[in-house]
């Protein structure tokens, strides 16, 4: 009952190979974001093994809060972009990614990652997949996988078989029929093994889904330098440990932190958050101050139809500010020069180059009474209506 793997992938030709990517001069990128990784498993409606699984009530609501929280879902290759010094990323960021491949996650995962409209990976191991050695019925399919391809979902490399890649660990053959028999490899066995584990996996995903693979989840996180550079060699990017730690511009790329998020220990996406929610500001305690008292403009929630918007905020409240400690910060933009009249309390920022993602974060910081005060908000960005509509005035809401 083996599926008979296909031929050769269909030779239609990708409709997202051309698209250019939005590149910058290299150094302008905001070498101060941060991004917090997490790592999921399945999504179940009863935790039955509290190790890989989660609820996916949990799972929402934990998605909700990075949107409340006002960090930014990323996807993986933006990341990498961003490392690359060709493209900006906002600030605070996360990315989703969800590990072995389960059904779970292309039923129950996505369409929430849908609703939110947040992108993420998939990291697979090969054997893992239905029809493969260690593919049961909770397996995620060959199919189901390319349906997400063609929706852009990223899908990235986590070995064949899922094992401790270090020379000297008992290995598990296994074989079809589910029969893991315990061997011993060493010297050139070991080599043939961990070639088909690393660069074997990169290849046969590649191949089967036409796809580029640049990532590489390591099994449990354990392996040594002998196992990345088999996989720098196999042209691997960036590979992945489960030592969640926020992500900066001087990360190495070799060994990058994803936050394992199990049913039992919620603590460890409260602390992914937290670190990465006060460390932007280096200084001691930051008091968040609601956007709400600074009568700011866009209003938190409100879509512009403008991708130059001005910016404005009122920090008159606040108590006496510091005037050159006033500092904002925009997504895709980094810090911006703004203009503070100490009088009227009033920062502005006029942005002069276009933003190019559909919502915008702005963060404001400010010193008053020596203490570090921070509010953030998010308004979107439509022009097609701006182009749609009439030459009529659009009403601008001015809050006051
Ligand atoms: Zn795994």
């Amino acid at each position: 009952m083996s599926a008979a793997p296909a031929a050769s992938p269909s030779a239609t030709a990708s409709p997202a190979a051309a698209a250019p990517a939005p590149k910058v001069t290299k150094g302008v990128v905001d070498q101060t974001a941060q991004t917090i990784i997490f790592c999921y498993h399945r999504l179940v409606e009863k935790v039955r093994y509290p190790g890989t699984e989660i609820t996916l009530a949990a799972f929402e609501a934990e998605m909700k809060e990075l949107k409340d929280r006002g960090i930014t879902v990323v996807g993986m290759q933006d990341l990498l972009a961003w490392k690359r010094s060709e493209k900006n990323i906002p600030p605070r960021c996360a990315v989703i990614s969800f590990d072995d491949g389960w059904k779970s996650q292309y039923d129950v995962a996505w369409p929430i990652m849908k609703k939110f409209g947040y992108p993420f990976t998939m990291f697979i191991y090969t054997e893992g997949v239905r029809g493969g050695m260690l593919g049961g019925g909770e397996a995620i399919t060959w199919e189901q996988l390319a349906d997400m391809r063609d929706n852009g979902v990223d899908i990235q490399a986590h070995t064949a078989t899922h094992q401790d890649l270090r020379e000297g660990h008992k290995i598990f053959v296994p074989s079809l029929g589910g029969k893991r028999t315990p061997k011993n490899l060493h010297g050139p066995e070991y080599e043939q093994w961990l070639q088909n584990e690393v660069v074997g996996c990169k290849q046969l995903l590649e191949q089967r889904l036409g796809i580029k693979v640049n990532c590489f989840a390591v099994p449990y996180g354990t392996y040594n330098e002998h196992v990345k550079e088999v996989a720098r060699n196999a042209g691997y990017e960036a590979m992945f440990t489960v030592y969640g730690q926020p992500i900066t511009y001087t990360s190495p790329l070799d060994s990058l932190g994803r936050y394992a998020i199990e049913a039992n220990k919620p603590k460890v996406f409260a602390d992914a958050v937290k670190m990465i929610s006060t460390s932007a500001g280096g200084g001691p305690a930051v008091a968040e101050v609601g956007n709400a008292n600074l009568s700011t403009q866009p209003a938190d929630g409100e879509t512009v139809r403008t991708a130059l918007p001005l910016i404005k905020a009122n920090l008159s409240a606040m108590g006496a500010i510091d005037p050159g400690s006033v500092q904002m910060r925009v997504s895709g933009l980094g810090v911006v020069p703004v203009s503070y009249d100490p009088k009227t309390g009033t920062v502005a920022y006029q942005v002069t180059q276009k933003l190019r993602d559909k919502t915008c974060t702005v963060i404001l910081s400010a010193k008053s009474e020596g203490k570090k005060i921070e509010a953030h908000w998010t308004f979107g960005i439509d022009e097609s209506g701006a182009a749609a509509s009439a030459p009529s005035a659009t009403p601008t809401p001015k809050k006051k």
